[in-house]
């Protein structure tokens, strides 16, 4: 690790530990838990539960007087040690018993403790339909990672401690309750139903989980074994189409991590305003029910798919083998989000694999760039919540497919299934997966770790090629432009043997044993050592090459920006076999601009066989500033594939003109198969209309479409709505605009529709008049207080786009308030966005100055001119 938390250079990064992050240790054991049982009543109308919390525990040593559990805002109603009373104090965070008998090596002890719980806070989340949302479903649910378990029953609370468990909990009719492991008994009890669930595998209590409401039950199956998924009544067919994968996922994954899916069953339970996408617990994985799809959106939605099958390979990579402690999160995280990547190979392709793999690798490269950097390995924190970032979970899938690259197939997965075989129903640490890599395959992997995980960072290469025709001779210059010159960037150099390949597009004629004969050359690779600033590599070939593929297969995580003559781009654009170098291509043409390179991308838009690359090539024309670039994009709205549709519009928002603005109009009126597509269409409608078109669309018929869009577009997830919602706050200095969203903002309005306006508040602050920019702070304050964890998200989100440091106050007193370490975090980190953006601003106020005054200098300086000019006639 390059840093510690006394460290304060970071590159110019920002760092990620805040004030008051300090290291975090597990716990000294007084020895092993063995089993916890909760006996659970709910009273859902008043938001409480009362029952008890039993703890088996083998001391590890002897003479133990004293223990100590994690248990937060609890009513501690009495604690017994086998039954006889014990003495203890509660501070509302930890529960210290005092033993009357101190402990003995192998003398197992049964901790009893009633306790109830009254509107919990956390850990648990009551959810019923109140009078401005009537038809939300009646349901309890709960979340323990990380360290929230502790918020709804007493517990060792940290996940070094793995223990089987049993929850018994009485709910009302028609009500069902649904936990981990087997449901061993139901008993019926007059208006209520007992539920008892048995996980007879050890898991950590961040992975206990109880969820309940008045459930549809789907039942599917994979190898005799229960697949069910519990949905909302009425939602059965959602749940298929976005569940039905399922069992061949578990299939799958059971193959690739050799070792069966180890629970008796797996459930998915979807609830309503559940606060992340899901949550694995042990063979109950909790989904948010946004996630079911409708016909609709299932067409171009993976996101889906994509999280169905990342909460299943946690019950591998998380469940059966655990974390021993929050800074190795990434060995779960990063695993699931690879099974993303995998899952996509395995589903679509190997090609569409790799697309998404680069979308991974650039929500990293985007925390990194622009939120903070850090090592992937820290237990330097606040709170552990705070590591859940896209270092741990699209880094780390980055990490796991260099591993597999240098491995190999078959190696890579010998080594995943010796870690997961050797590590079953056990913690585990980083090392223990070097270990089991050094185990199957005998290759020592430590310099990759070193380099990727243990300290923060990647490569950002800078890549130029020529040609020596006289010599017959390739020159690559390659710059790793993260490190600094001179001695400084020696610590941000990587060491790397990255393969370039020089591709040939025509068939050659080849001489082979006097006979002549053709041949398709493809790729020819060398693999070089990367390890200075700067390096040149000089390749003799026969011929001149086609194009250049640096890092062949993009297994790297990394940055390159090439420096390709435009022939050399343009093929790799067009014959390149792997997609990631055609985008490179296409977006270091896109910077070469002109028409050559606007055909080139058009081209590729029309042609390229992966959606994606078609995508990327959409983006790239709109940064060309040719009316010729604007006829090539509008043809890929013809798109059989939706996703390249939606890229087509989006980047129509950044060509500004009258015909730009006719194009999306139109698509705003007919509307498109895709949700998607729709939402795009009017929020970027939204943002040509608002910029200074000579032809200027009137704003009032522009506000009234996107108005048409909110009165009739409600459906799946509000995406549509929201896109219009997000077009009005393109109109700044728009008080219309600025009414209709605070209508929006009201209770009563949907969900996802109202959380997308409170954003959009941030966004149109920025010009409207003072009075205005009052009446959005009130608002914002109002909301701020609201504890719904995704309100507050929003409203820190909206308050960090403003330009006031009245925006700053509000945010604090959020930070201060809020129980969620998460809230806690960004409201803190929009705060130092609102400064930069007050400071930008003032820099941007000293620009006009200065402009005006040259202007002005200019003017005299020309009127002089003039009269010398004049004279000298
Ligand atoms: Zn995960």
């Amino acid at each position: 690790m390059s840093k510690s938390y006394f460290d304060t250079d970071n590159n110019g990064h920002k760092p990620f530990e805040l004030p008051g992050a300090r290291p975090h240790y597990n716990p000294d054991r007084p020895g092993q838990v063995e089993h916890i049982f909760l006996d659970l009543s709910l009273d859902i109308p008043k938001l409480c539960y009362q029952g008890s919390c039993s703890i088996r525990l083998l001391p590890i040593r002897n003479g133990i007087d004293r223990l100590t559990l994690d248990a937060v805002n609890l009513n501690i109603e009495s604690v017994q040690v086998d039954e006889v009373p014990q003495n203890f104090n509660y501070d509302g965070e930890q529960l210290s018993i005092q033993l009357s008998q101190s402990t003995q090596i192998g003398k197992r002890l049964v901790i009893a403790i009633a306790y109830s719980v009254a509107k919990p806070q956390r850990g648990i989340y009551f959810i019923q339909p109140d009078k401005h949302y009537p038809n939300k479903p009646t349901q309890v649910w709960t979340q323990g990672e990380d360290e929230d378990s502790r918020f709804w029953f007493p517990c060792f609370d940290y996940p070094g401690q793995l223990s089987t468990s049993e929850i018994r909990v009485r709910v009302p009719n028609p009500l069902v309750a649904i936990s981990n492991g087997e449901l061993i008994n139901t008993t019926e009890d007059g208006d209520y139903k007992i539920y008892h669930w048995l996980q007879q595998q050890v898991h950590p209590t961040y992975l206990m989980t109880l969820a309940v409401g008045d459930f549809a039950e789907i039942r599917d199956e994979w190898n005799e074994k229960p697949v069910t998924y519990y949905v909302e009544k009425g939602r059965e067919e959602d749940a298929k189409r976005s569940m039905g994968k399922t069992p061949r996922m578990i299939e799958f994954l059971s193959q690739k991590y050799g070792y069966p899916y180890p629970f008796p069953k797996y459930a998915q339970v979807c609830v309503d305003d559940f606060i992340f996408g899901g949550m694995e617990n042990t063979s109950t994985t909790l989904l948010t029910d946004r996630c079911l799809l409708d016909e609709r959106a299932a067409l171009d939605n993976r996101n889906t798919e994509s999280l169905v099958v990342h909460e299943l390979a946690h019950q591998w990579f998380g469940d059966l083998v655990v974390i021993k402690h929050w800074s190795h999160a990434w060995i779960k995280e990063g695993m699931a989000s690879y099974s993303e990547v995998m899952w996509t190979e395995q589903e679509y392709s190997l090609q569409e694999a790799a697309y998404y793999r680069l979308l991974e690798a650039r929500r990293y490269l985007s925390e990194d760039s622009s939120r903070y950097r850090r090592p992937m390995v820290t237990h330097i924190y606040r709170e552990a919540i705070e590591l859940y970032d896209r270092h741990i979970y699209e880094k780390g899938s980055c990490v796991y497919h260099m591993i597999r690259a240098q491995l190999g197939d078959e190696l890579f997965w010998q080594a995943i299934q010796t870690f997961v075989q050797d590590n079953a129903h056990k913690t585990v640490e980083t090392v223990d997966l070097l270990r089991a890599i050094e185990k199957a395959t005998g290759r020592n992997l430590l310099f990759l770790f070193d380099q990727y995980v243990y300290r923060g960072g990647h490569p950002d290469f800078k890549v130029a090629y020529s040609w020596d025709g006289d010599a017959n001779l390739a020159k690559i210059t390659v710059t790793q432009t993260q490190a600094a010159e001179g001695k400084d960037g020696n610590k941000d150099l990587f060491d790397l043997k990255i393969p370039i390949g020089f591709g040939y597009t025509q068939q050659e004629e080849v001489r082979s044993n006097g006979k002549l004969s053709t041949q398709d050359l493809g790729l020819k690779t060398f693999t070089v050592r990367v390890n200075e600033r700067e390096q040149s590599f000089y390749f003799p070939l026969e011929n001149k090459p086609q194009f250049i593929s640096f890092d062949v297969g993009n297994n790297y995580l990394k940055t390159v920006t090439l420096e390709y003559p435009i022939a050399e781009l343009k093929a790799q654009l067009e014959f390149d076999s792997d997609p990631i170098s055609r985008i490179y291509a296409a977006a270091a043409l896109a910077k070469k601009g002109g028409l050559e390179a606007t055909i080139a991308l058009s081209a590729s838009l029309k042609n390229d066989p992966l959606w994606g690359v078609r995508v990327e090539a959409a983006k790239q024309l709109a940064k060309i500033n040719l009316d010729q670039a604007f006829d090539g994009l509008v043809a890929g709205l013809k798109d059989k594939n939706a996703y390249v549709r939606r890229a087509v519009v989006e980047a129509l928002a950044q060509i500004k003109t009258a015909e730009s603005y006719k194009v999306v109009r139109g698509l705003v009126q007919k509307g498109d198969p895709s949700y998607y597509v729709e939402a795009a269409a009017s929020r970027v409608i939204g943002a040509i209309a608002s910029a200074n078109l000579e032809e200027k669309p009137k704003e009032d018929k522009v506000l009234k479409l996107l108005k048409g869009v909110l009165e009739e577009k409600a459906g799946w997830n509000e995406v549509v709505r929201s896109g219009a919602i997000a077009g009005l706050a393109e109109f700044k200095t728009s008080e219309a605009a600025l009414n209709l969203l605070l209508e929006y903002t009201k209770l009563g309005v949907p969900q996802p529709l109202r959380l997308a306006t409170i954003r959009a508040l941030g966004k149109i602050s920025v010009g409207q008049s003072p009075v205005n920019l009052e009446r959005i702070l009130e608002k914002l304050t109002e909301l701020a207080k609201e504890s719904f964890f995704l309100t507050q998200v929003s409203v820190a989100a909206a308050l960090g786009q403003m330009e006031t440091p009245k925006a700053v106050g509000i945010l604090r007193s959020l930070a201060e308030q809020t129980a969620d370490g998460r809230v806690r975090r960004s409201a803190e980190e929009e705060i130092s966005k609102v400064q930069k953006n007050i400071g930008s601003e003032k820099t941007l106020l000293q620009l006009r100055e200065d402009f005006d005054q040259l202007k002005q200098q200019n003017q005299e300086l020309r009127s002089r001119l003039e009269n010398l000019e004049a004279k000298s006639k």
